[in-house]
């Protein structure tokens, strides 16, 4: 194997361990997202569930006031009963009054309903304040968890950064530029290894990254020559472990 190949195959180890540790930073992270997300709806629960109670209570209120003026309605209603002169206007205001009356159990009645699920949302709104403290304890357990975790992952980055550096070195600029195109593409994973498949010649030729088969030529090519050459169908950088450099193909 050139320089060029091997420098690049050093790069994808130290890419690879790099790609792993960020993987597992960013699960870590994932999971602390995830128990803030859980927090968040739940306030949102909690906001609705207490406009919801003072929608009630007004509406009780108002029910409450809708009351009070009309009994005091009966009330001068009962002067006038008392005051009538003639038998036909007795009648008349007994009438309004029982009128009155009947409308007033109804409203009553939808006053208590009201107040009543203003009792029980507020039942409601306890447990859920309840839930969000529970929920606030265990996002810290979490935090602390893994921040110890974060903390060592963080340090492993900077060390693999430093020895990713200095891999980079031993690649020539065209080559490490078209590395990290790839790489991104793939997750730290830009380079795959040639799988020689059959046990005697004719070999196929399969690319390790994405399986699909690959045609004599990269194999011919790299077994003399110290250059990129990527994969037709997923654009990896191939290249062949030592002991295949060595097979002939012919
Ligand atoms: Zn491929």
């Amino acid at each position: 194997m050139g320089q060029v190949l091997a420098g690049l195959l050093r790069l994808q180890s130290v890419e690879t361990e790099l790609a792993q540790v960020r993987r597992r930073l960013g699960s870590r992270r994932r999971a602390v997202r995830v128990q803030e997300k859980e927090i968040e709806q739940l306030r949102d629960v909690e906001q609705q569930t207490h406009d919801l109670i003072m929608q009630k209570r007004r509406q009780a209120d108002e029910l409450d006031l809708e009351l009070k003026s009309r009994e005091e309605e009966v009330s001068r209603l009962r002067v006038s009963l008392n005051n009538a002169r003639t038998n036909k206007e007795y009648a008349g205001v007994l009438t309004r009054i029982n009128t009155i009356k009947a409308d007033n159990s109804k409203t009553e009645e939808a006053a208590l309903k009201a107040m009543q699920e203003v009792e029980s949302l507020n039942e409601e709104l306890q447990q859920i304040r309840q839930r969000i403290e529970n929920e606030n304890k265990r996002l810290e357990e979490i935090r602390q968890a893994s921040q110890a975790e974060v903390d060592r992952l963080n340090e492993m980055i900077e060390e693999l950064s430093a020895k990713r550096a200095e891999a980079a070195q031993a690649v020539p600029p065209d080559e490490l530029a078209k590395f990290e195109r790839i790489a991104e593409n793939y997750d730290g994973e830009a380079m795959a290894q040639i799988e020689v498949h059959g046990k005697k010649p004719p070999h196929t030729y399969v690319c390790g990254g994405c399986y699909m088969s690959l045609t004599a030529e990269h194999v011919n090519a790299l077994q003399t020559r110290d250059e990129i050459r990527t994969c037709d169908n997923c654009g990896r950088i191939l290249y062949l472990e030592p002991r295949q450099e060595e097979a002939r193909t012919d």
